[in-house]
């Protein structure tokens, strides 16, 4: 689903931020990507989600090559895309609903439709009757499942997470984990970047570790 060949990423007047990654994340595989801070976890994921582009290297997702593509097709290859946030990044003031219905309004499905969907991404995350409240109105754990209702309701095929239990308590990440291997039994790659060894340990997982833009071999 997700294969990286020989990808390096230097930025402008800066050192190498990825060295010659390469990786293979197959349908329904789940994986942490870890590493310290400034090892290259956040350029990694970037690239993947088009927000930055490879200075050598190859990305493919899904069997197609994204480290050159046009800027007009990126809006299209993104919906196979579930982007999860550590800030969740929602519109606090839009209702959990619009909040939600977001990536389908941009990809013009019609209005019964989105409502459907909606409701069935909001049901997968246990918010099904939250519908009309504001985020603001939810607490962090709420906050953080409208993000992934938000990341799941074009069905895509790989979710992206950076840190996605970092303003989270323990029983909360557990639980947002859980969804997260849910996601998984119907085929959904899922690339968790975390700092949180502990969630690592337990959940025993593929571990993709970074050094200094290096990924150490496992
Ligand atoms: P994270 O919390 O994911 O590790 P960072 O603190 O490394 O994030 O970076 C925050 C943001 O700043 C990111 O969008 C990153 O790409 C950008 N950034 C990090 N280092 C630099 C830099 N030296 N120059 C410009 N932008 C940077
Ligand atoms: P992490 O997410 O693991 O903290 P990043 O991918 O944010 O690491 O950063 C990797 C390296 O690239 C760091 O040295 C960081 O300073 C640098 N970097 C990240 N984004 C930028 C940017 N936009 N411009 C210049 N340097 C950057």
């Amino acid at each position: 689903m997700l294969r990286c060949e020989h990808v390096c990423k230097r930025y402008p007047d800066a050192g190498d931020a990825l060295v010659d990654v390469s990786l293979n994340l197959g349908r329904g595989e789940m994986a942490f990507l870890t590493g310290r801070s400034g090892a290259g976890k956040s350029t990694l994921l970037k690239l993947i989600a088009m927000m930055e582009q490879s200075t050598r290297g190859n990305v493919f997702l899904d069997g197609k090559d994204i480290s050159r593509i046009s800027e007009r097709r990126i809006p299209y290859l993104r919906r196979n895309l579930g982007l999860i946030f550590q800030d969740y990044k929602l519109l606090n003031d839009r209702t959990v609903f619009d909040n939600v219905a977001l990536p389908l309004i941009v990809s013009g499905y019609p209005h019964p439709e989105i409502s459907r969907r909606v409701r069935a991404a909001l049901d997968k995350v246990g918010l099904l009757g939250k519908e009309r409240k504001h985020p603001l109105a939810l607490s962090g754990g709420e906050q953080q499942r409208v993000g992934i209702a938000r990341a799941i309701v074009n069905k895509p095929k790989l979710i992206l997470a950076d840190e996605p239990t970092g303003n989270l308590d323990p029983d909360l990440s557990a639980e947002v984990m859980n969804m997260f291997e849910q996601f998984t039994q119907v085929g959904v790659t899922v690339l968790i970047a975390t700092h949180d060894i502990e969630l690592i340990n337990q959940l025993g997982h593929r571990v993709l570790t970074l050094e200094q833009g290096h990924l150490l071999p496992c």
